[in-house]
């Protein structure tokens, strides 16, 4: 497959890149553990103040960053710079905290002094997806390099310009010896990377195969690895629920990055007091959403990102129906340049449909009616996903039984499911292992090392 930047909204090739030879990614594996040296020795407020450097230049680029990844992947020109945004906000937020997440601690024992410490692993390297083309690099990279790490990256091979993008402002923010280096490789060419003694760790965030694939390499040299991986979050919306801001959120979780992210929510399961409202406000809105070129401000739903997302789409959705789903809205592609698909809404869904059980990325809701919260508990975990989950009530007691039923790994109550550099990210089943951001992000690609002293007279 080659590596090539395919503008989504018209099918318009922008760029295309050769993949490295084996002579330069042997290059660049010697180039990142000459690296490791260089950052490992750096104290926490060196590494900060690179770091903050980093966050300064994102946002003085972010315009231009943001029309990159519009043109790229198709995301909403607005959504595209307040990523850029994020980024840079997270790159502070690890300036700030890493010497605390990773100083030493102390651990009362019968010894003279006993401490855990945490060092850096050295080279990891990062296989990242196209749909957050900054974000998802980002917020490993912040806390990674902060740690005292240095990454290689080989990111989706349709968003080659923005990978070589954030290798570029991290050299000019200086981290100029090659702490951060993009690897222009297709998805073949990782496997051989993990076997190397000099990469000692990897982290992918992607589709299930992709994670086995990578895990399992890593396995087979005993490295440790993270998984990130897909969702199919659902959104309970109680009878006590604010019926507006349930209305109002939900379409944002479903629609957000054109119904591309793996947090977005893809199953709504409402309660049958409260469906039939739900679900005609939900249509309404959906209808009213505009979808069309991605660097207009005002549109809502840009093109997917790639011609293969819409026709999965249409697949899913076809196969849904004929397994007795009521259309409510869409389930079309519209026009014939670029990947645009519309605002879609299914009901009536049995369990083992199609869009019931699979990840669907794209604007394509599918709704559920439930008669209590021990169903909706239930509906919520007969996926084999478990990313996270968004939960509506007013009622506190249901709220907590929701909490503590749902197989997930963050939910939010009276909120989207989103991720936030001060709270750990990450899934479980089929949706990961490993936690990303916060102080458990930081520590994933650490030795945690125990010292005990057991006397020293000096
Ligand atoms: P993908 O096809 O799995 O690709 C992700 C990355 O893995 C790309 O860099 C891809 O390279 C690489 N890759 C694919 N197969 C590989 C293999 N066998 N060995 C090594 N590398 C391989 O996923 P995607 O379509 O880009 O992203 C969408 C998926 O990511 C969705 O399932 C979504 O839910 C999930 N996701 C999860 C999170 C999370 O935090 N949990 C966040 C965002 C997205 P090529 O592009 O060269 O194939």
């Amino acid at each position: 497959m080659p590596i090539a930047s395919v503008n989504p909204a018209t099918n318009e090739t922008l760029a295309t890149f050769e993949p490295f030879s084996h002579y330069e990614i042997e290059k660049r594996l010697d180039r990142a553990v000459a690296a490791f040296h260089v950052n490992r020795a750096r104290s926490f407020d060196e590494r900060a103040r690179l770091m903050r450097r980093t966050a300064d230049c994102l946002d003085e680029r972010k315009t231009e960053y943001g029309k990159l990844l519009t043109l790229e992947m198709g995301k909403p020109i607005k959504a595209a710079v307040a990523e850029v945004e994020k980024c840079a906000l997270t790159c502070r937020y690890y300036a700030d905290h890493a010497a605390s997440y990773l100083a030493d601690e102390p651990v009362k024992t019968e010894a003279q002094e006993t401490y855990i410490r945490y060092e850096p692993m050295g080279v990891v390297l990062a296989v990242m997806p196209w749909n957050f083309p900054f974000w998802q690099v980002f917020r490993f990279a912040a806390p990674a390099l902060m740690a005292g790490n240095v990454a290689l990256l080989k990111h989706a091979s349709n968003v080659p310009q923005s990978a070589l993008a954030i290798e570029r402002v991290l050299r000019d923010a200086g981290f100029d010896h090659d702490e951060f280096q993009t690897l222009l490789i297709t998805a073949d060419q990782v496997a051989p990377i993990l076997d190397d003694e000099r990469v000692r760790a990897a982290t992918l965030t992607g589709s299930e195969p992709a994670g086995a694939s990578v895990a399992s390499a890593a396995a087979k040299q005993i490295k440790k690895s993270v998984l990130e991986l897909g969702g199919s979050d659902p959104f309970i919306v109680m009878p006590s629920a604010n019926l507006d801001e349930a209305v109002k959120t939900g379409i944002k979780a479903r629609i957000v990055n054109n119904g591309q992210s793996c947090i977005a929510a893809k199953r709504f399961i409402v309660h049958e007091a409260i469906a039939d409202e739900y679900e005609i406000r939900f249509v309404d809105a959906m209808n009213a959403l505009r979808v069309g070129d991605p660097l207009d401000e005002s549109t809502d739903i840009g093109p997917l990102a790639m011609p293969q997302i819409v026709s999965d789409l249409e697949k899913q959705v076809k196969a849904s129906v004929d397994a007795g789903a009521q259309l409510l809205t869409g389930g079309t592609r519209i026009g014939d340049r670029g990947n645009f698909y519309a605002p879609t809404v299914l009901s009536n869904l049995a369990l083992d449909a199609p869009a019931s059980h699979e990840e669907t990325f794209g604007p394509v809701a599918s709704m559920f009616r439930v008669r209590d919260v021990d169903e909706a508990i239930t509906v919520a975990n007969a996926t084999t996903f478990g990313l996270g989950a968004s939960v509506w009530t007013n009622n506190r007691n249901e709220a907590d039984r929701l909490i503590a039923g749902i197989e997930s790994g963050q939910v939010f109550v009276n909120a989207m499911v989103a991720s936030d550099p001060r709270v750990p990210f990450g899934g479980v089943k089929h949706s990961g292992f490993g936690r990303e951001l916060g102080v458990y992000g930081i520590r994933e690609f650490v030795n945690v090392k125990t010292v005990w002293i057991s006397s020293l007279r000096a």
